[in-house]
């Protein structure tokens, strides 16, 4: 990214925002590398921040100001974590050191007034405040206060993996948010539409294309050859029902082609792997390692494929990975289901491993929690992933296998130079 005049702004309340004092009890963390760190301005890989709005002030009367989650969350996700009070600390001026409601509510009007006061501007003071330059953002659109150089959108492409409308909710959900309403005449078209869908977003800024394809099926993905998809296509087309080997067999085939296109238009390619956000998803289909016969395909070797979350809990499996030359992973999510040592242990593996292809990322989400929202949350996995990258270098740094000027070097690569490089985003 090119220094524009808000470096000089944001980096000074970065700086004092990550306070050294939560982790004293870490002591084997070495004090000038986490302060150097610190310093570090950020790109985010994966996250689903929101656009600017303008709230109605009578939003900090609501009786449980903490909100409530969609279902029983992991313990650092959970609203009553009292790292939260660290955000509110750090983002509203929080003179508490407790989360009663009470008091919890003057954080959320002082969280309110600023977003009216700052309006559109409100997105990039966010990130201002956690140290974060530019981020990459995963939602349907992105709206007012997001724009580029810190925001780039990052559009859902699992649509195209179904070209007819089905009887699963989810799936005509995806085809909708990709715009596919009709059914397509023929293969050839359809494919057509896909290279002109691709086209657009490329011309519109985008940088990457994301699958969260293990919500709905495995990623083993095989190769299929053109005849075998354009039988299938053809069956369909008769007016025959798609047996479940065929749909699978189809989207195999769609998926090749949009890795390819992608490739080929320098889009890299991000899959979600690892947890879902669901408790009854499918943790298993998951799994890296199926995507193992993506990553060796030698027609797909121009795509970069990102795996988002490290595949975590397959965060061995994920590293191992990175071997291939143009596989990447960040550890977007990890940084609030984990805690920040065994955070530090899975990068100080990587680290040890292919420190080119490693990318911080927040996964800072909305929720109805008005206090543990997407501000939140990207703070604290800003903290967090500093102060595990410092414990992870710290030990590497004492073991002899890196010197003070490479730990610090590791660090902006992995917070900020290997995001700049793999998306040709121009760097400050
Ligand atoms: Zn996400």
């Amino acid at each position: 990214m090119k220094c524009h005049t808000f470096c000089s702004v944001w980096l000074l309340p970065a700086i004092l925002s990550l306070s050294l004092h939560s982790v004293s009890s870490q002591i084997s963390i070495d004090r000038q590398l986490l302060f150097e760190i610190q310093k570090i301005k950020a790109i985010d890989d994966h996250a689903h921040v929101l656009p600017a709005r303008n709230p109605d002030l009578s939003e900090g009367e609501r009786p449980d100001p903490l909100g409530k989650t969609p279902f029983e969350y992991p313990v650092r996700l959970r609203v009553n974590n009292p790292e939260y009070v660290d955000t509110w600390h750090a983002l509203y001026g929080y003179t508490h050191h407790d989360m009663a409601a009470d008091h919890a509510r003057e954080a959320l009007k002082a969280k309110l007034r600023l977003m009216i006061e700052k309006r559109t501007e409100y997105p990039s003071w966010v990130l201002d405040q956690a140290g974060i330059e530019a981020i990459l953002v995963n939602m349907p659109l992105l709206g007012p206060g997001q724009n580029a150089p810190r925001f780039f959108w990052v559009p859902r492409a699992d649509g195209f993996l179904f070209p007819f409308a089905s009887e699963e909710e989810r799936i005509n959900w995806f085809r909708k948010e990709v715009g596919l309403d009709t059914q397509p005449s023929s293969m050839g078209e359809y494919l057509d539409t896909l290279r002109r869908q691709l086209d657009r977003w490329k011309n519109a800024g985008t940088v990457a294309i994301k699958f969260a394809i293990a919500y709905v099926r495995p990623l083993d993905f095989a190769r299929v050859p053109d005849d075998e998809a354009n039988r299938i296509f053809e069956h369909v087309r008769q007016d025959k029902k798609l047996s479940t080997h065929d749909s699978k067999t189809l989207q195999d085939f769609l998926f090749h082609f949009m890795a390819r296109e992608a490739g080929r238009r320098g889009l890299a390619v991000q899959i979600h792997t690892g947890i879902g956000a669901q408790p009854y998803f499918d943790i298993a289909g998951s799994n890296p390692m199926l995507l193992e016969t993506t990553f060796n395909d030698t027609a797909l070797r121009q795509t970069k494929f990102v795996m988002l979350h490290g595949g975590w809990p397959f965060d061995r499996e994920a590293g191992a990975m990175l071997i291939k030359p143009n596989v990447y992973a960040d550890f977007s999510a990890q940084v609030f289901l984990r805690s920040t040592e065994a955070l530090s242990q899975t990068l100080r593996a990587w680290l040890e491993w292919y420190p080119e292809k490693i990318l911080f990322g927040s996964d800072a989400y909305p929720d109805d929690t008005p206090l543990a929202n997407w501000e939140e949350k990207l703070w604290l996995a800003s903290r967090t992933s500093r102060q595990a990258l410092a414990l992870a270098l710290s030990q590497m740094m004492r073991a002899g296998q890196i010197t003070r000027p490479r730990a610090v070097e590791l660090a902006r690569m992995v917070l900020h130079d290997n995001a700049a490089k793999l998306y040709g985003l121009e760097t400050h």
